[in-house]
């Protein structure tokens, strides 16, 4: 399955979102789990914009299944995200060489007709703490704290298409990250692994410093290490420690690697293997931060380009328009410049 064709358009949809409405709008927004009533997040303005933003990408993907969010809107106090994406992940086709490749049912359901799902594909959760610090009225002026709404929701649906990771930091031993596993849990902390897992999105994750090797072969090969299936280890120790071992043996650092990759600027990309250059991805926060490092492009590299609506912290005080207009131009500036420099 070609997902990275998907990837492509989400990521490239916001340049085209003043193009007016070609398709049927495929996403169904229920407001069922707004739980703070006073929220403008809770509002029939709120879930306007959702459908807006779902308008914006059925028009730059072929979408023929519909696709269901739950917006969740709750006061969580302090956290560190205005909003969350939760993507419902599903396993599809046999394991590649041993390793469990999920996929977001959003996009199975597109492409195979038999693929029987009907539940949420996606929960978008809005942190009602921080209704002041978003435009919620899109007609108001936009001050210089807030972020647009418009924007947030767009952001957050990329998750839920498939933007979302299974390196989590609670697979963080010593100075390893490990991948996410399936296992049953015995008694006595002991385990029986069954294999290590990954979604799309990880499968296209490189290394930057070593020639954009794929880290999604880490995988296999500590899949390999660990199993094979059904494999019995006597606690969580034995299983990391035989797995250090292991790589020690075969002269190998993938665990620790991993965790460098994830917690050092510049160092982890996303790469389509029809090639093109790597995505930076934004591994710039140290420790790993779940739901923020990994699964957005480098602050740094990408806050004023036309990618700008996937990086980790939204910039505040312009509209997404404003944004797409801006960056748009510095893109042809930046093109411009390039062919000066090509010609001289
Ligand atoms: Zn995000």
């Amino acid at each position: 399955m070609n997902c990275i064709f998907f990837f492509f358009l989400v990521f490239l949809l916001c340049l085209s979102s003043k193009v007016s409405s070609q398709n049927q709008n495929m996403f169904d927004f229920d407001d069922d789990l707004c739980y703070d009533k006073n929220s403008p997040a809770c509002t029939r303005n709120s879930m306007d914009i959702c459908s807006q933003a779902g308008q914006i990408i059925s028009d730059n993907l072929i979408l023929t299944k519909r696709i269901s969010v739950y917006i969740a809107v709750e006061n969580l106090g302090e956290t560190p995200y205005y909003a969350a994406t939760y993507s419902t992940q599903q396993p599809y086709n046999n394991p590649e060489n041993g390793v469990v490749i999920y996929y977001p049912t959003a996009l199975i359901k597109q492409l195979d007709p038999d693929f029987d799902y009907d539940g949420p594909d996606m929960t978008i959760q809005i942190n009602s703490y921080y209704d002041q610090n978003i435009l919620y009225f899109r007609d108001d002026p936009i001050e210089g704290f807030q972020v647009d709404y418009l924007e947030l929701i767009l952001h957050e649906l990329q998750h839920g298409l498939g933007v979302f990771s299974f390196w989590y930091s609670e697979l963080i031993n010593d100075s390893d990250l490990f991948p996410d596993y399936d296992y049953e849990a015995e008694a006595n902390d002991a385990i029986t692994f069954y294999n290590f897992k990954q979604d799309i999105f990880d499968t296209f994750l490189v290394s930057l410093d070593n020639n954009n090797a794929q880290t999604t072969t880490y995988v296999e090969d500590l899949n390999n290490m660990a199993g094979p299936s059904s494999t019995y280890y006597n606690t969580y120790d034995d299983f990391y420690n035989e797995l250090r071992n292991k790589q020690q043996e075969q002269g190998k650092t993938y665990t620790h690697d991993m965790l460098t990759m994830t917690t050092t600027s510049h160092k982890l990309g996303f790469l389509p293997k029809n090639g093109g250059a790597a995505i930076v991805l934004d591994t710039s926060f140290n420790p790993l931060i779940d739901g923020k490092s990994i699964i957005h492009f480098d602050d740094e590299l990408y806050k004023t380009s036309p990618e700008f609506l996937l990086i980790p912290e939204m910039e505040p005080g312009k509209k997404l328009e404003d944004k797409i207009q801006d960056y748009e131009n510095a893109r042809q500036n930046y093109i411009k410049l390039a062919e000066l420099h090509k010609n001289q």
